[in-house]
């Protein structure tokens, strides 16, 4: 914990140090809220949350009469909490019904970190005991079948793939039923991430879903999103979401950015809540989020 505490805070440190530097000055004038304001967006915070926050804090000091620097720093980080959500569901739903295994479907564009994603949350859950098997519904790309067949080995996973080339939704299909047959307590699904068209990737993952939903409910779909692609990222998230119900997000790559704003721009964007951080490539770097040690780690 203390490890992911100091990258979290090397990765966003400039944008805390920055924050606070404007803050710490002797007078608030409006071109250090002017300052604050582009510091936020150009760590990608968003238009709205951004003029939320500058807002509320000079609110805040002005209601509160003070010029105090210490007492605009502990503003600040509540407002940033308050910005993340301090009281989102962050859980992993996992529970499946009837004794039948929950299901988790990962999903998001190829090459934002899906299949890591998919082992390392495999990692997390045979830790806590559960008996784990691993979809691998991208069958258009071996090499990711392979990569996660990997994983399975390396965590001790049962994985079930089809065909290269073969019908994602039967995978899926077939790795539920296997959970089911063996009495596994979690299901997770790599799914592939062709952003071709809308439409195909919507008939694809949409057809996933019903398939797999024939055998068990699934009880979470987890988007994937780079950190590092700003906007690009939240376009992608735009999409997914339009295709299929997501119930939560992991933002991978939050080690390579120094825009740590796009946790509380994703947030707004699909009103789920961030439930992982991916922050290095090691099989240990997937965090659960947590908005204060967040906003901590941030102001650092
Ligand atoms: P997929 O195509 O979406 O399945 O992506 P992969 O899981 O193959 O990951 C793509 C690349 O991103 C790999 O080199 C991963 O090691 C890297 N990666 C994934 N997550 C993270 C992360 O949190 N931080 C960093 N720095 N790299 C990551």
């Amino acid at each position: 914990l203390v490890r992911l505490r100091a990258r979290l805070a090397r990765s966003n440190s400039s944008l805390g140090k920055g924050l606070l530097a404007i803050l710490g000055r002797s007078d608030l004038d409006q071109s250090a809220w002017d300052e604050l304001e582009e510091t936020l967006l150009a760590a990608d915070v968003g238009v709205g949350p951004t003029t939320e926050l500058v807002d509320n804090l000079r609110t805040r000091l002005r209601v509160e009469g003070t010029t105090d620097t210490t007492r605009a720093r502990e503003i600040l980080r509540e407002e940033l909490i308050g910005l993340v959500g301090p009281d989102l569901d962050r859980r992993l739903h996992v529970t499946g019904d009837d004794g039948k295994p929950g299901v988790v479907l990962v999903v998001g564009v190829n090459g934002t970190g899906k299949t890591t994603t998919v082992g390392r949350l495999a990692r997390v859950l045979v830790a806590e005991d559960r008996r784990v098997v691993l979809g691998a519904a991208d069958t258009f790309r071996a090499a990711a079948a392979d990569q996660l067949q990997t994983w399975g080995e390396r965590v001790g996973a049962e994985i079930v793939r089809g065909p290269e080339g073969g019908d994602p939704a039967s995978v899926g299909f077939e790795a539920v039923k296997a959970g089911i047959e063996t009495g596994a307590d979690v299901v997770v699904v790599d799914t592939a991430g062709r952003l071709h068209t809308k439409s195909g990737l919507m008939d694809e993952l949409g057809k996933v879903k019903r398939v797999v939903e024939k055998q068990a409910p699934v009880t979470e779909v987890l988007l994937v999103i780079d950190a590092t692609t700003g906007q690009n990222g939240l376009t992608q998230a735009r999409v997914f979401s339009e295709v299929v119900d997501v119930t939560g997000i992991v933002l991978t790559k939050l080690d390579g950015t120094a825009k740590g704003g796009i946790v509380i721009a994703v947030q707004r964007e699909l009103g789920v809540p961030v439930k992982f951080v991916g922050l290095g490539e090691g099989a240990d770097d997937l965090a659960p989020f947590d908005a204060t040690e967040f906003v901590d780690a941030l102001l650092d």
